[in-house]
């Protein structure tokens, strides 16, 4: 089986009780969660059985330790993951308002993932690696986009592949570099997965359609749009597909495009045909957002079998 890694920030989320704004007075708070993009990306992939790793910092401190023991246990290869002797391990607070946006504090880019790098076990991971999964959010440190950058180039170099996933927030694309190291990942990117509008980041076209052509005509093999309550469409050279999302109650959608993805990417690499990748994605979505806590609602095939089956879906992932 293919062995997926990335590369990228681990942090625990501490979210607020009850919908709100900020945080400027004592509210209820609960947490630590396991979190940070990349970690739920490889959480996910590990659940499912796939053989995949991650590259990351965390602190010598619980938070930290708590984030490495759940991705150990789910089967995730944790070599790669350095403990900085000194700096903490990231953390965002999160609350909800009452109109579904959240406001968060982070404290990330200065927390011992700041140090993010290809060390030596970093080196060997990438060794190992078949596919790179590139997530837009870890682009926060010339760090993090030296080490994506060299192991892009080695696992292509080898005939592996690369996914990527903008997963960008609008404050974020401004800082220096970002753009820069946006494209040099779509460059080399083999199946591309924006959210909704963020198909429109790299293309000329602001019709879908047109844009799906450009990215397809640069080279890219497929394209995934996820559509939150929506589904999520496929395209490559041969059409299009789209799948509806499964209708399920949101209670916290963190986390749902990064299962989404380690899904459908890990089905991809099974070879499995486009529509079924997008189902069984689509269920991992769904499943994400009926949890409270971004990597609380990860899903084990078996999980996922059982969800499709009671909605009379059986064999889909065989
Ligand atoms: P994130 O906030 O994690 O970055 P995203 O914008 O990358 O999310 P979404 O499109 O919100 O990704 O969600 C990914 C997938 O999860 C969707 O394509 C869909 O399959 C599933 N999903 C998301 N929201 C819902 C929902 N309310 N009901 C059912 N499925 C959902
Ligand atoms: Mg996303």
């Amino acid at each position: 089986m293919k062995k997926i890694i990335t590369i990228g920030e681990i942090v625990v989320e501490i979210m607020a009780v009850e919908t709100g704004n900020g945080f400027r007075s004592a509210i209820p708070l609960i947490g630590p969660f396991a979190s940070g993009a990349p970690a739920i990306f490889i959480d996910q992939a590990a659940k499912l059985g796939q053989p995949c790793g991650i590259v990351s910092t965390v602190g010598n401190d619980d938070f930290g330790a708590l984030n490495v023991e759940r991705l150990r246990n789910d089967g995730a290869d944790v070599s790669a993951i350095a403990v900085h002797p000194t700096a903490a391990t990231g953390s965002a607070f999160v609350r909800y308002r009452q109109d579904g946006n959240r406001d968060f504090i982070f404290n990330i880019k200065h927390s011992a993932c700041s140090a993010i790098g290809l060390t030596p076990a970093a080196e060997a991971l990438v060794e190992t690696a078949d596919h790179l999964h590139i997530m837009g959010s870890a682009l926060f440190s010339d760090g993090i986009v030296a080490a994506i950058h060299e192991a892009t180039r080695r696992i292509k170099a080898k005939g592996g592949t690369v996914s990527f996933d903008p997963n960008i927030r609008k404050e974020m694309l401004e800082l220096p570099g970002m753009r820069e190291a946006l494209g040099h990942a779509l460059e080399n990117t083999d199946l591309f997965m924006p959210s909704g509008a963020e198909i429109f980041l790299f293309t000329k076209a602001t019709d879908e359609k047109v844009a799906v052509a450009e990215l397809l005509a640069r080279g890219i093999k497929a394209v995934v749009i996820k559509r939150g309550a929506e589904g999520a469409s496929y395209f490559d050279a041969s059409g299009a597909t789209l799948a509806p999302a499964f209708k399920v109650e949101e209670v916290d959608p963190t986390g749902a495009g990064d299962s989404f993805g380690a899904a459908f990417v890990t089905c991809w690499l099974r070879g499995m045909a486009a529509d079924k990748a997008l189902v069984i994605a689509n269920a991992t979505g769904a499943r994400a957002v009926g949890v409270k806590g971004p990597m609380e609602g990860t899903s084990s095939m078996a999980e996922i079998e059982a969800f499709l089956a009671a909605r009379n879906l059986s064999g889909v992932s065989s």
